[in-house]
């Protein structure tokens, strides 16, 4: 019984949740437009966040590490641009 509620507790700390799963490159295929940057949702956290890249083509393609959630991703080479993101 003890180590279930430990168990039940660390899954409301976010961050530990997704320390273990940081070493995964996951695949964006949706990029979008925020001002001058392009922004992408985090595949393991799931916020919208700003990436480096002058234009698409730079992008698409370019792994990026969210720093906030430590998560990796890549972007698609046929990520699909879109107005907004969910
Ligand atoms: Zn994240």
């Amino acid at each position: 019984m003890e180590i279930d509620d430990m168990r039940d507790d660390e899954e409301d700390r976010d961050f530990n949740t997704f320390r273990l799963i940081d070493k995964e490159i996951k695949i964006v295929s949706l990029i979008s437009k925020d001002g001058d940057s392009y922004v992408v949702k985090c595949p393991h956290c799931g916020h919208i966040i700003g990436v480096e890249g002058e234009d698409s083509t730079e992008v698409r393609g370019s792994q990026y590490q969210h720093k906030r959630c430590g998560g990796w991703f890549q972007v698609n080479y046929t990520a699909r641009f879109v107005k907004e993101l969910e």
